[in-house]
This record gives structure tokens, sequence and C-alpha cells, in this order.
């Protein structure tokens, strides 16, 4: 049996409270059980409905996933290019855009959704992505066959295959009166942020109604949309059910879904035993500068140390701090503190953070007696999504960054959004400049939650006559603390 017959009492840990399926095979997938042990135990509890989902989930796609007489069946009805009836099997297809955070976002995302409409996922693995995740299904697999006709097609808003097109073509109606065997074959929904927004007409109740009508869908995203399908009446029962707290929808599901392939977890294995495993304390700090936010090094740097000195994530250098500060209590603070290791773990695409932190430690004690390593994986220097070596590295050091005790992370950027919600802690984002001073108040705020954010919320327009703020109707949500308009699950 794959199962570990040693069954010790970090069991339940291994299985992550029973979100991971015992059936695998280890070797494939060495992260999976693994990684699951160095994560520090989840702050909520799995639901056992969710878990009774996902193994329910796991059946149907075994029952209908590539390979079986039903995804032929299904196959052969959309190359026929009419809907056809009803189909036992449906399926919803992920096409990848955009980087690592992002694809990861919308990955889980698409996985909500085929378990609210009982479709079955498949994602197509673009070369630069092969063999970057594990399956997550066991028995089965969610790859997208080579065969499948539309994977390559440059699908967008204006996409005569698009729903919102279908929608204005009369090809499809709103109001329930579509014969479902009249329909096209699939539905395009285009999910990526258009400004800053989501396409009205996709998350209304019609809508999915209306969409619910399609055998086969094909999904295209950069976002966390998952937040908008708390918006949809028809899921929230079930929502309600899988996620009795809400903030930690990202958290469970991505645990369950993403285990990096055994390349990039070989890299992340190797560097969390070599440099950050023995440290009594780990401080991940996660720099990304985007070119539409050039915040020069001095000032992000600046930014960086009065975060960690305001929230006491780093010790002093000597001499530096005030005497007043330093001498009175801090006897049996010197003392409970000194010698103990606090390792920093920098990733960021550009060496100099690490540098300027690294020489500052290396350079003078701390007052505390604390030692304080400081130390960089990589720094590719610009983003290269297709390369996958590149994606290796930065999906490893995701999961690096989710095994520290604290981080202190960028705003708006879906990558420390991932690690932070993996980990399962709030991390310290650092609060967006104020460009023309270069500078903000605060240096960094705690979010409300774990969850990361959605950047473009769902028009609401629909039928109605205007747009709705959902914060103000519904309880969980809030707008995020990087981005103003953004949405997240509290
Ligand atoms: P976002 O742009 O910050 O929202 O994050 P994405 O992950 O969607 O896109 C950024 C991409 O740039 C990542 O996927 C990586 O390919 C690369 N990247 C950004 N920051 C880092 C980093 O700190 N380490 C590594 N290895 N790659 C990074």
């Amino acid at each position: 049996s794959p199962r570990n017959a040693s069954s010790s009492p970090r069991e339940p840990d291994r299985l992550l409270g029973g979100l991971l399926s015992p059936n695998f095979d280890e070797p494939a997938c060495r992260s999976r059980y693994e990684g699951s042990r160095r994560w520090k135990p989840s702050p909520f509890p799995v639901s056992p409905y969710l878990v009774r989902k996902l193994r329910q989930y796991e059946a149907n796609h075994r029952r209908c996933g590539p390979d079986t007489s039903r995804y032929r069946e299904a196959m052969a009805q959309l190359r026929s290019g009419r809907n056809g009836d009803r189909g036992e099997c449906r399926y919803v297809v992920w096409l990848p855009v955009q980087g690592l955070g992002n694809r990861m976002l919308s990955l889980v995302s698409t996985f909500l959704y085929a378990l609210l409409t009982a479709r079955v996922l498949l994602v197509h693995e673009p070369p630069e992505m092969e063999g970057l995740f594990c399956e997550p299904f066991p028995g089965t697999s969610w790859l997208l066959p080579a065969s499948f006709p539309y994977k390559d097609v440059r699908f967008g808003s204006e996409s005569k295959e698009s729903y919102v097109t279908m929608l204005q073509n009369n090809v499809v109606r709103y109001d329930g009166g579509n014969a479902s065997s009249a329909l096209p074959a699939y539905v395009y929904l285009h999910l990526e942020n258009m400004n800053l927004r989501l396409q009205s007409h996709t998350f209304c109740e019609e809508d999915h109604r209306a969409l619910d009508g399609f055998n086969w869908m094909v999904l295209r995203s950069d976002s966390y949309f998952a937040v908008a399908l708390f918006l949809v009446p028809t899921y929230s029962d079930e929502l309600e059910r899988m996620f009795p707290s809400k903030g930690s929808v990202f958290h469970h599901l991505g645990r369950y879904l993403l285990h990096p392939g055994n390349p990039a977890w070989g890299i992340a294995q190797r560097f969390f035993d070599g440099y950050l495993a023995g440290a009594d304390q780990r401080l991940g700090v996660q720099v990304r500068i985007v070119w539409h936010h050039p915040v020069p090094f001095d000032v992000m740097f600046d930014q960086i140390l009065r975060c960690t000195r305001e929230h006491r994530l780093l010790p002093q250098l000597t001499g530096s701090e005030p005497p007043a500060i330093v001498r009175p209590s801090s006897n049996t603070t010197a003392t409970s503190k000194a010698n103990k290791v606090k390792a920093v773990l920098v990733v960021s695409l550009k060496p100099e953070y690490y540098d300027k932190l690294h020489g500052m430690y290396y350079n003078n004690a701390t007052a505390s007696g604390e030692l304080v390593t400081v130390y960089q994986p990589s720094h590719d220097q610009d983003q290269h999504t297709e390369a996958r070596a590149h994606n290796e590295r930065a999906l490893a050091e995701i999961f690096l960054l989710s095994y520290c005790d604290e981080m202190v992370t960028t705003s708006w950027s879906t990558f420390g959004y991932v690690a932070h919600a993996l980990a399962g802690l709030r991390p310290r984002l650092l609060a967006p400049l104020d460009l023309s001073k270069m500078r903000s108040d605060v240096a960094c705020v705690r979010p409300a939650s774990i969850e990361p954010c959605l950047h473009s919320p769902p028009s609401l327009v629909c039928r109605r006559k205007q747009d709705l703020d959902p914060v103000a109707h519904v309880p969980f949500l809030r707008h995020c603390e990087d981005v103003d308009f953004g949405l997240k699950l509290v």
C-alpha cells in the first residue's frame, strides 16, 4: 500500500486533517506528505463536509477523467459542434495566463467552481509548467489531453465563444429559455481582469444558471475569482457548509490542490534543510517591484526596516537602540534571546535587498544577542514565466516562504498572497507608497485575514440599474488593505 505503514502521532498532520487522500504513491510526488509536515498546524479546522466533497470530487474525476469511456463520449459530443443533452460528465478546462502567483489563484478558484458545479477540472499544462505541480487527484489525471482541440485558441472578451458575446448575439438566453441541445458545444468564460474589473454578467445568479446548461466550459483567468463565487446566491449554502470559516478558502484548497512536483520540491527541501531548518525562528521577506509601481531601492529598503523595527520582527543592531529600551527590562529577554538564531529568508528577483540586510547583520552584533542569518535562494532579476526552471525556483520559494513563522510581503503581489495563505498567517503587508511623496504613513499593515485579494471585483450590474458594492451587503467581505477597491474574504 502507498500508505506509510508507521502511523506516527504526526499522521493527522500529514493528511492535513483529512484534506489529503492517503491513496497516493509517495515517490511520484514527495512534497504531498513531506511538505504538509513542515507547515504549522492550521488555525482553521477542516470541515468534515469539505472532506466529503473532496472525496466525492475525486471519485467523479476518476469516472469522467481522461482515458475513460465517458471522456471519449464527451469529446465526441464536443467535436460534433452541439452541446447535446445534459451530460453525465461535465468539464471545466483551465487555461493559464500571467505569472505563477496569478495562475495558482485562478487554478484554486476554478477548482472551487468545479466543486460547486460538479464539473471535472482539466488543466492545460504548457511546456513551462510541465511537471511543476503534482497530480492532485488519486488514480486519474487532471491534465488536459493533447488532443483537446481548443487549448491554443487565443480567447478574449470579444471571442464569439465567450458567454457575454453569446448573450449579446442571442445565442444563449439567461432566463432559462435555452434548449440545451441547441447550444454551442462549449462556452468560454472570460475572467481576466479588464481595467481591474471582471466583466459584467459573469457573477449573477441567472448567468450562472445559463452557464450550467453547457457540458463543456473553457475558462481563462488571472484572478482570485473564488471570492466572486460567494456573491452568487445559488452557491451560498454549499460554500457555507464547506467553509464555516470563510477566511480559509485558499488556505485549504491550495494546500489540497497545489503540490510542487519533485524538481521544485527538491529545491525547496534542500534549501530548507540546509539553511532554515536549524533556526529557532524564521522570518520571510518578499520583495516584488513591478513596472507600474517603480519604488526606488532605498525607499523600499527603508520601509522594510521601519516595518521590522516597529513590529519587532528583527533585533536592533548593537548601539542603534536607545539605552532606555535596552537596559531595564531586558535582562531576562536578553538572556532568553541570546544565542537564538533567527533566519531571514529574502525572496526577490533582485539581489540588493538581501545584500544590504545580510551586510547589516554580518558586520554588526545585535543588541539582544540573537544571531540573525540572512539568505536568498535565487535572484533571477526578471520575470521569465516562459522558462520552466525559473518557475520551479519561483514555486520552491513560495513554499519556502510558507514555512516561515512570520512574513513581510509586498502589496499587490499575488506571489506573496499565495505564500501567506498557504502558511495560514497574516503577513505584515508593506503599505503601498504615495509615489508623489515617496512615503507611506504606516510602514506595514496587518490584513484582516490570510486570504488573497481579488484585485478585479466583478461588475454586478447585470440586469440591475446600478452596480453594487458587495462589501455593503455581504458580512464576510472586506475591501483589501493594499488594493482599496479589491475584495477579500474574512
Ligand atoms: P505578482 O506579479 O507579484 O502578482 O506574482 P506572479 O507570480 O503572478 O508573477 C511574478 C513572477 O515573477 C513569478 O511567478 C516568478 O516567475 C517571478 N518572480 C517574482 N518574484 C519572484 C521571487 O521573489 N523569486 C522568484 N524565484 N521568482 C519571482
